[in-house]
Parts: C-alpha cells; sequence; structure tokens
C-alpha cells in the first residue's frame, strides 16, 4: 500500500483536479511549478530558517506527566499550540507564501470560514508585504469579529460573501471567481489538505515538519523514532497529514484520526464525514462528503469552527477506506471534557479542535509500557467564550 500521492493526484481512489475549464491554466501552473520549487535548497533554507526565527519552531514535544499517570501510559503533547498565531496553520500559510512569491505572484486570496486560516494567511502577508484579500461569508464576519479585527489591523481586506448560506463554501466559490478572474498576478491559498491537486500534497508537505521533528525528539525521550500510536483531530485535515506524514508507511504506528461528532453521528448536527458522508466531489477534489440524495452539501455541525468542515481531505478519505488510519470521533461535550481536564492536570488551554484527539484518550485502551502523541495542533484563547459558557464546575 501506498499513502503518498500520485502522478495524476491521487491518494487511491481519491483526490484528482476536478475543476472548471477556466481555472486549468491556473491550477496546471500550480501543479507544473510546486516540486521543483519546494525541493529547491534556496526555498527550504528560507522556509527552515522562517520556522525557527519567526513561527518558533521546533515546538516541544512535553511528556505529560499528570495526563499519563491518569491513564497509565505515556502520553506526549506537540505543541503545535505554541506557534506564533497559535496553530499549526503558520506552517502551511508561510509555505505557501514564499512559493507565491517565487511564482512572481503579488496579489493572495484566500477564504476563511472561522478566520483562524485568514488570520494566518494575514500575518505573513504582512511580513512579507504583499497584497491578501481575505474571502469570508457574511454570517461568519458577524460570527467571528475578534478574528476579522485581527486581519483588518493586519492589513488585509476583508470582502463579504453574501451568496448562499453565506458561510464558507460561498467564500470559496468568491475566492475561486476572483482566481478564474485574476490568473496572472494572484495566488490562491488553501488552508487545509483539500481542494484540487496539488494542494493536498502541498500542505501535507509543508505539515509535515510536525513529524519530523517528532522522530529526533522521540528518540532523545525513548530511544526510539516512533510512537506506538499517533492521535490528530481532523477538519481537513491538515494537522493529523503533518504529524502522520513520516510514519504513514510503518505499520508498527498505529494513525488515529479523531472527527467532530457534533451532538452525535445519528443526529444531523455533526461533522463526523467518513461516518456519514459519502464518495463525491467537494473544492476541486473526489473524497468523502457529507451531502443529501440530490447530491447538495449538508450543513456540517461543530462546537469547534476548525472542524465545522463538511469534507474530508482526499488522503484521508483514502487512510479511512483502506483501513490503514483509525477514525474514531468525539462529541461536543467529549471534547469540552477532555478540555478542563487538561487544563487541571497540565496547565495548558487546549483549542477545541485539540480537545477532540485529547477526547480520544478516554476510548482506548493502553498499555503502560507504550508511547503515545497527540497533536496538540492549537491553544485555546480563541475559545474562551464557549470554555466560559459551557463550564458546569
Ligand atoms: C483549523 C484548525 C484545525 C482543523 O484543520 P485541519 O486542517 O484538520 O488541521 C485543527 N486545529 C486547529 C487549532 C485549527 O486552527
Amino acid at each position: 500500500m501506498n499513502y503518498e500521492v500520485n502522478e495524476q493526484g491521487f491518494y487511491g481512489d481519491f483526490g484528482g483536479a476536478f475543476i472548471p475549464e477556466m481555472l486549468y491554466h491556473n491550477v496546471n501552473e500550480l501543479k507544473e511549478n510546486y516540486l521543483q520549487i519546494i525541493e529547491s535548497n534556496d526555498f527550504q533554507d528560507e522556509f527552515k530558517d522562517l520556522l525557527k526565527e519567526y513561527v518558533g519552531r521546533p515546538t516541544p514535544l512535553y511528556f505529560a506527566k499528570r495526563l499519563s499517570e491518569k491513564y497509565n501510559t505515556n502520553v506526549f503533547l506537540k505543541r503545535e499550540d505554541l506557534n506564533h498565531t497559535g496553530a499549526h496553520k503558520i506552517n502551511n500559510t508561510i509555505g505557501q507564501i514564499l512559493l507565491a512569491k517565487r511564482m512572481n505572484k503579488k496579489r493572495i486570496i484566500a477564504e476563511t470560514g472561522a478566520g483562524q486560516h485568514g488570520v494566518a494567511t494575514a500575518t505573513v502577508c504582512a511580513l512579507m508585504n504583499l497584497e491578501c484579500i481575505i474571502y469570508m461569508g457574511e454570517v461568519d464576519i458577524k460570527r467571528q469579529a475578534p478574528n476579522v479585527a485581527r486581519m483588518k489591523m493586519l492589513g488585509a481586506e476583508v470582502r463579504p460573501a453574501t451568496s448562499g448560506s453565506k458561510t464558507l463554501k460561498d467564500a470559496t466559490n468568491e475566492a475561486i471567481r476572483d482566481w478564474i478572474a485574476n490568473p496572472e498576478d494572484t495566488y490562491y491559498l488553501i488552508g487545509s489538505v483539500v481542494g484540487p491537486h496539488p494542494y493536498p500534497d502541498m500542505v501535507a508537505r509543508f505539515q509535515s515538519i510536525i513529524s519530523e521533528e517528532m522522530k529526533s525528539q522521540l528518540i532523545e525521550k525513548t530511544g526510539r523514532d516512533y510512537p506506538d500510536r499517533i492521535i490528530a483531530c481532523v477538519g481537513g485535515g491538515s494537522n493529523a497529514a503533518g504529524a502522520f506524514y513520516h510514519y504513514s508507511n510503518n505499520d508498527k504506528v498505529e494513525l488515529i484520526a479523531v472527527e467532530a461528532d457534533g451532538l452525535g453521528i445519528t443526529t444531523n448536527k455533526t461533522a463526523a464525514t467518513t461516518q456519514v458522508g459519502t464518495e463525491g466531489i467537494i473544492h476541486g477534489s473526489k473524497t468523502l462528503l457529507m451531502q443529501n440524495s440530490e447530491g447538495q452539501i449538508t450543513e456540517p455541525h461543530s462546537i469547534s469552527a476548525g472542524l465545522d468542515y463538511p469534507g474530508v481531505g482526499p488522503l484521508h478519505a483514502h487512510l479511512f477506506k483502506s483501513g490503514r488510519g483509525t477514525f474514531i470521533g468525539a462529541t461536543d461535550k467529549e471534547a469540552l471534557t477532555a478540555a478542563y481536564q487538561l487544563t487541571r492536570l497540565e496547565g495548558i488551554i487546549p483549542a477545541l479542535e485539540s480537545s477532540h484527539a485529547l477526547a480520544a484518550l478516554d476510548k482506548i485502551e493502553f498499555k503502560p509500557s507504550e508511547n503515545i502523541v497527540i497533536n496538540l495542533s492549537g491553544r485555546g484563547d480563541k475559545d474562551m467564550e464557549t470554555y466560559i459558557r459551557e463550564m458546569s464546575y
């Protein structure tokens, strides 16, 4: 079994580039250039230097002593929450903006739902002095006022998407329309391992720094460069893809993906794509997605904005269908409980997304000798309103 993308952009049955003819030129230009540029020494030097000096990498692999005692096993947290801007997203944003510059693009466009990808994009555009336009659903602009303020302060223009449900998918449509209209000078920056080939592969490569660091950190701490299990939450799947990347062909490592069950998979308030989704095309890629009998995308639900996505990247659809990945779910409530527990045991307030990965600890039987890595994708500052509202003790 192979878990890398093939020449046509497929992971097994999933992936590809299902795009309108008007986008062909843009996507093809990217496909023709991305590997050569990002594998060059010059690119790698600049990328690694910014990750070190600007983002603050390597992030620690922290042995969580009290959490380990509670579950009678060895739990390590990969601290992506300590990155500049508070999550793993900036690894990808820096990578793509460096690529855009080398392709002589002057204008960066992106869509955002909760605003986290928008903030990471606006941050790096400020750093690189590039024009930045963020498309965001009108409804989301109202719901996510602090992130909208951050983007504006960073110099980005936030353009409202006013059609349809006025949320993420409508913002995506607006961004694609912009890209079609401005093929020469504009770079479309996607925030997860989704979209047409080569985006899923490219984003996975930029996030693979997570498992690259884990290897040497595990040697130092455990004497072996791999853990027994890696646990990561999955929205589109980029933090999980980065945490799994260098272990996908090592079958001694169990890869555990945690989706957001929302209120439960038997309700229609869920974002557990592999459990309730079916095969189809979303955002230019063949994958699993939540859709009705007419093939229209259904609205997902999760308490965490970053997992509130109706699809999953094609790599994860392949990991699921092939059985290489173990897919489990955590409900809104289970994620909240896990967040309060981590806060009290370790003094770390996790992002609500990452709390879904932490909730998996209650669903698995561990041996005392095992080493578990949980990818702590982000910090919880942005979720304080929810945490305080839901706190019952
Ligand atoms: C955006 C986000 C996610 C979900 O996105 P993936 O592409 O699945 O990683 C998870 N955690 C945090 C903190 C996020 O900001």
